[in-house]
């Protein structure tokens, strides 16, 4: 294999690692590299245990999670731990799940620590919304569906300006992939209807994929949320609306998935 080289990992810097969804094979190369070269890994909820393994024996392994509804650390006490590990003179690998710019608030923790003069480095992974479509037969453009595929948070206040958006969104005709909705999936659809979308708009949703107990759905926007609650579908989800959720039933007799 080729031996591939890696920058020096220094005291007092912060690594952002992005550790894909889930299931540890799809970790990059540089992130098993930095996970195992790191004397503390601070650590986001949704990170496959197995992930942990490859850190050093003696690492601290930090866990700051953050999820809803549970109690968690706030944002600004992450960044202060980083910063303050980093200053100690810890090699301080941040792992994310997904990739840590996609809403991971990894886009604010490299702000932080840019201000703190901290120097960081980011480790892409594979973001969650993109890769349980693929995984699950779903391309995120086909040259004859799709020019442009929109990610999207569903996390946001029930408000005015988030309904002009996803309406906005909906007007455009290209498939969205929504990260964190399931709490707004109601508002969402509805919104979308309102908007134009026709009511039996294909959705796929797809929960905790890749790991063990991975579920997809294949439903309506109209249905969405009454199938979701009957097949106890819940977050940790990516929900992917129109396009190409309608090519899934076409590939998915004969595509392959990986065994745990
Ligand atoms: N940075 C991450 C996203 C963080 S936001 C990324 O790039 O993937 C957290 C949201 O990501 C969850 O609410 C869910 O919508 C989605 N998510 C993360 N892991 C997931 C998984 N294994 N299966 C389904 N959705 C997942």
């Amino acid at each position: 294999m080729t031996d591939l080289s890696y920058p020096e990992f220094n005291a007092g810097e912060v690594w952002l690692v992005g550790a894909g969804p889930g299931d540890p094979r799809l970790l990059t190369l540089f992130a098993v590299h930095a996970i195992r070269s790191g004397d503390v890994v601070v650590h986001d909820d949704l990170i496959d245990r197995r992930i942990l393994d490859f850190a050093a024996p003696d690492a601290t392994i930090v866990s700051a999670g953050k999820r809803g509804g549970k109690p968690s650390p706030h944002q600004s006490d992450i960044n202060g731990r980083l910063i303050e590990l980093a200053r100690e003179g810890r090699k301080v690998v941040r792992l994310k799940g997904g990739d840590p710019f996609v809403f991971g608030r990894g886009g604010e923790e490299a702000q932080a620590l840019a201000a703190a003069g901290i120097s960081f480095r980011i480790i892409p992974g594979l973001t969650s919304g993109l890769t349980a479509a693929a995984l699950n037969g779903i391309p995120a453009t086909t040259r004859l569906t799709n020019h442009a595929v929109i990610l999207a948070t569903g996390h946001r206040a029930l408000d005015e300006a988030a309904e002009r958006d996803w309406a906005a969104m909906a007007r455009t005709g290209q498939p969205i992939i929504f990260y964190m909705a399931m709490s707004n999936l109601e508002r969402i659809a509805s919104v979308m209807i309102a908007a134009g979308l026709a009511a039996d708009t294909p959705v796929t949703i797809i929960a905790s994929a890749t790991y063990e107990s991975e579920r997809a759905l294949d439903t309506t926007l109209a249905s969405a949320v009454t199938d979701a609650r009957d097949n106890g579908i819940g977050a940790p989800a990516i929900i992917i609306i129109g396009g190409n959720a309608a090519l899934r039933p076409v590939l998915l007799p004969h595509l392959l998935r990986s065994a745990p």
